[in-house]
This record gives C-alpha cells, structure tokens and sequence, in this order.
C-alpha cells in the first residue's frame, strides 16, 4: 500500500518536473525569478533549496542582497550597485535569449511555393497582404542590400552570422539600410506591389552557405518552428497564379 502510494507520489512529481522542462526555457526562468524574490519574506530559510526547484543561475543574487541588508558600511553602496550591475546584464542576457532567432517575415496569405511554376524556377515563397503591411527580417544578421533590382522592384537581403542569406522583394518602402545590423523580427519595410508581381505580397528566398544554395522557405520556416497557414505541404504546392 506504501509502496504503491509513494509510487504514485514520483510519477506525480516526474510528470510536474516534465512539465516544467517541457515548458519554454524562459518561463522557466521567470518562474525562478520569482521565487527568489518571494524567498526572504515567505520563508524563514532562504538558504535551504526546495528540492523540486531547479537549479538555475539565479540563485546567487539574493543571497547577496540579504548580506548587504546586514552591512552597514559604505561599501554597501558600491556592492550594491554591482549587484545591480549584473543583474541588468542578465536581464538583458535573458532578453536576447528569448528573442526569436527565426521570425516570420510577413503576416498573410500563402500564394506560391518554392520550385517550378509556369516553366521556370520559383526561388521563392510568396506571402500576400496589403500595400504597406509590415516585413520583418527572418534572421539577424546585416543588410547587405537594400533598394531597386531587377524583377524585385526593389529588394532586401540579409546575411545573418551562420551564412543564412535571406530576400524580400516587392517592397513599396524600405525602412533599413545596406551595412545596417538587424534582428529577427525587427521591421525592415513595407509589403508592396514592385517590379514584376501581380498583387501586393513578400516575395521571400533563403539561401544557405553563405547565400549560395536556395532551399524550400517553407520547411526552413518550418525547421525553426514557424509553419505558414496554407502552406500545407512542405514542397509547397499552392500553385495559385498569384504573386512572383
Ligand atoms: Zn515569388
């Protein structure tokens, strides 16, 4: 009967513990957070570690908090002030962590796959929306360019750190400049209807080894989490005649 209760008891413990890993790293963190905060004050024992909680790299900062609370010296200040000092850094740690690292570079509706349409390659997916809709860029990385071109009417490209080379095209308006550093998800223009396109959409290639080798945009998306409405199929077979 024990032995069946305490049973019970560890798989309910491992599946909460599952439950916490299973869920993003971020909430995780701060969740953590939290509890730390509400340390002193709900518990008599900030230093005995509740056996269930996770090990994470936020347990030091407290303890240092409260052996400043014990000081009276100058020094309190400056220690304090360090204090701060790296918690601002970690904050700011944490937000990069969180930040997406692919993002989808425009909201609307999936027109056209990647590969052969109408007797020649599509290099590209097509996304499209109304003039002025927001582009956002995929990755982080830097604008290598950005303006008129051939067929695009105007294009954006983006050469992030790994050599993932991305494009937009059709844009009405470009909001970033060739040499400029941006990050996934960040703005970069606005949707529009330019050079040789049939309606208001994205235009959207990936390129991979240093810009060199086109892959699918739709299972690069997908690879990283995000999965385009209406893509349906990783090979992208919309074949709506709609877009460029
Ligand atoms: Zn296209």
């Amino acid at each position: 009967m024990a032995v069946a209760a305490g049973a019970a008891v560890s798989a309910a413990s491992a599946g909460s513990v599952m439950d916490v890993v299973g869920t993003h790293s971020a909430e995780a963190g701060d969740i953590a957070l939290l509890a730390n905060g509400e340390a002193a004050p709900a518990t008599g024992a900030p230093d005995a570690p509740s056996s269930s909680t996770p090990a994470t790299p936020s347990l030091p900062e407290p303890v240092v908090v409260s052996a400043l609370d014990s000081a009276a010296e100058n020094a309190q200040s400056a220690m304090l002030y360090a204090g701060t000092e790296i918690n601002t850094q970690r904050e700011i740690a944490e937000e990069q962590a969180r930040r997406p690292k692919v993002a989808l570079p425009a909201e609307g509706t999936f027109t056209s796959g990647f590969g052969m349409r109408w007797g020649a390659m599509h290099a590209g997916i097509d996304i499209a929306n109304s003039n002025g809709t927001p582009i956002l860029a995929a990755t982080d990385g830097v604008v290598i360019d950005s303006g008129p071109a051939q067929g695009f009417g105007n294009w954006i490209r983006i050469m992030s750190d790994d050599g993932t080379m991305t494009v937009y095209g059709h844009m009405e308006s470009l909001d970033v400049r060739e040499g400029e550093r941006v990050y996934a998800g960040q703005r970069i223009a606005g949707m529009g209807n330019m050079g040789f396109s049939t309606g208001s959409h994205l235009h959207f290639e990936v390129l991979l080894n240093n810009g060199s080798q086109h892959v699918d945009p739709v299972i690069w998306l997908a690879q990283h989490g995000i999965y385009l409405a209406g893509a349906g199929s990783v090979e992208g077979s919309s074949s709506i005649p709609f877009g460029s």
